[in-house]
């Protein structure tokens, strides 16, 4: 909770001093209610709930002669719009004595083959045996930056030459998962949001080729923090062509827009899981949201 607390410091604890200073106001008039929605929308809460957020909020404070203290009534509210009631476990186990798969997909340079990465310490760190695939094919830079994470976590990276069906190198990784025993396999793809129809056959053909072999136990979309609206409208469209079943959102050191979990989290359904918080190989950890509304609150 410290470090969180660290790397969210200066930034994004913003909207927590914002809204407690705000509310700690003598009055609670209009004004003050439309600079607490301001702060809520810069940071990225989105409209639906920030209206919903600052509706409870006049409820419950408004009321004259309230003993309610301020920062418990927005710490309790934060929690129930942050927390919505997710199941926010990591599936990376198969069965049957077959890998688990984690498909990991997102548009480029929202941090996928850095998050697989931290994903694998992570999990050789609890003593799973784990396969990279490395089916980011169209990007030479990313197949040699999965190696190297690979080499630094000890783990096997499965490759092809530069241009391979993606397809074939998500076999080829599975393959080798079923091989040698492996607990989970996680294949990187890559992130060309051409157009939806092309993605569509890509990742379909990706996740059919994986299901021929071994249970896919977990779609993550990772999603750039700092993208905001834009970044919101292509993680739409990457749920509409593959099921996600779990959010990790990078780069929310330096943000100043946690409210994006809130949003993103209505807006497509599924909960965030894990969150980047740097670009160093212990920069992940598991998305907790009371844990993430104190470091918010500060
Ligand atoms: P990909 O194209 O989606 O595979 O993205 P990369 O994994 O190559 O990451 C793109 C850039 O974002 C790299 O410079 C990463 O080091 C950086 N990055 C990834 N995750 C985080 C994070 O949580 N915080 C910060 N500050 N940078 C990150």
């Amino acid at each position: 909770l410290v470090r969180l607390r660290q790397r969210l410091a200066g930034s994004q604890s913003g909207l927590g001093r914002g809204l407690l200073a705000l509310l700690s106001r003598d009055r609670l008039d209009e004004d003050t209610w439309e600079a607490i929605e301001d702060t809520l929308l810069t940071a990225d809460v989105g409209v639906a709930p920030t209206q919903e957020l600052v509706g409870r909020l006049r409820t419950r404070l408004r009321v004259e002669g309230s003993t309610e203290d301020p920062r418990a009534v927005l710490r309790e509210e934060l929690l129930t719009l942050v927390d919505a009631g997710m199941d926010r476990r990591l599936q990376v186990s198969g069965d049957d004595g077959k890998p688990g798969v984690v498909l990991v997909v997102g548009v480029n340079g929202a941090g996928k083959t850095t998050t697989v990465g931290k994903i694998s310490r992570i999990l050789v760190a609890e003593e799973h045996s784990v396969v990279l695939g490395a089916a980011d094919t169209f990007r030479a830079a990313a197949v040699e930056q999965l190696a190297t994470w690979g080499e630094r976590v000890g783990v096997d990276v499965v490759r092809g030459p530069e241009g391979t069906d993606p397809a074939s190198v998500a076999f080829e990784a599975v393959k080798e998962g079923i091989d040698t025993g492996a607990d989970t396999v996680i294949v990187d793809t890559a992130g060309r949001l051409q157009n939806k129809a092309g993605l569509m056959d890509e990742l379909g053909k990706v996740k059919r080729v994986i299901e021929k072999q071994a249970p896919v136990t977990e779609v993550l979309l990772v999603l750039d923090a700092t993208t905001g609206q834009n970044g919101l409208i292509q993680a739409r469209v990457f749920s509409e062509v593959v099921d996600v079943t779990g959010i990790v959102l990078t780069k929310l050191d330096g943000s100043a827009k946690g409210g994006i979990v809130v949003q993103v989290q209505r807006e497509l359904g599924v909960p965030v899981k894990l969150v980047g918080l740097g670009e160093g190989a212990d920069d992940l950890a598991p998305f907790e949201p009371a844990a993430f509304v104190d470091a918010l609150l500060g």
